[in-house]
């Protein structure tokens, strides 16, 4: 195990960014959703609105670090127009634009980012490092995620999860970690839970005041996946990963008496203060 047990500096603060939502049928986050009776007429299909969730974290030793970037802001050339009409993005570049975003904050503008940590590479959370392009930002991520990220895309093995347009190896300043934890600044621990996507991480944040805060990203894209074990379909890459990437976030959870915020779900997003309100 490993001894993860440092706080961050004094001074620290999270703000939690609102990066758009996508507006999605429940069934591609929730195994079952929308699944009716063959004797019923056409039923009416549950959607859900999935906040794009970032974080952008003010380390005192480090300076800005942001956890997940959002979507590109050309979905429509990226994803394309049959992707947005299933699953329509609500988008408003001067609230929901990355650069805006973190400017809102009051902490800096993005050019003052010093590191980007990344959920996994699906290009819902890895879009908006096409604003990191020919810089020397450090780009974090699983080692197995760059890996199978890279791999699915160049053999066309999956579509619409992960783009080519940001898994570039000349543009970008990459660094992988590979241990199952990895405390990658004073206070801040990466956690390795596949499942969802095989390098998938959850950010752990040890606040002065606040105490822990898990961010999980994917592993978790609403609240049923968190609290009812309900895994997100089509999207669980692996299910017997996935389920005890879920035991093992709870028992974190549990332990650290932590705050927690899912990838997607807007209930656990308001439950913390959003930006530009900060928490520390
Ligand atoms: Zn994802």
């Amino acid at each position: 195990m490993s001894h993860y047990s440092t706080t961050l500096p004094t001074g620290a603060k999270l703000w939690l960014l609102n990066l758009g939502i996508i507006d999605l049928d429940a069934a591609n986050v929730l195994a079952g959703a929308n699944q009716f009776p063959v004797g019923l007429p056409p039923q009416p299909h549950e959607r859900r609105d999935l906040i794009m969730i970032a974080a952008l974290v003010y380390h005192p030793d480090v300076g800005l670090v942001l956890f997940d970037t959002g979507s590109c802001e050309d979905v429509i050339k990226s994803w394309g127009a049959k992707a947005l009409e299933c699953g329509p993005r609500i988008w408003d570049k001067s609230v929901h634009g990355l650069p805006e975003a973190i400017k809102a904050t009051g902490a800096g503008n993005i050019t003052d980012v010093k590191a980007v940590v990344l959920s996994h590479l699906h290009s819902d959370h890895a879009g908006g490092l096409e604003h990191f392009f020919g810089t020397d930002v450090e780009i974090w991520c699983h080692e197995e995620e760059l890996k199978n990220a890279f791999w699915t895309c160049a053999t066309g093995m999956e579509q619409g999860t992960y783009v080519k347009d940001y898994l570039v190896v000349d543009r970008l300043n990459w660094k992988t970690f590979s241990e199952q934890t990895f405390e990658i600044y004073r206070g801040v621990t990466l956690h390795h839970c596949p499942g969802h996507t095989a390098g998938s991480i959850a950010m752990e944040l040890e606040l002065e005041q606040t105490g822990s805060v898990v961010i999980t990203g994917d592993v978790f894209h609403v609240k049923e996946n968190y609290e009812q074990g309900i895994h997100p379909g089509t999207l669980t890459r692996d299910f017997n990963d996935w389920h005890r990437s879920r035991t093992y976030i709870r028992s974190l959870v549990q332990r650290k008496k932590a705050k927690v915020v899912l990838g997607h779900e807007a209930s656990y997003f308001h439950a913390l203060k959003a930006s530009p309100e900060y928490t520390e």
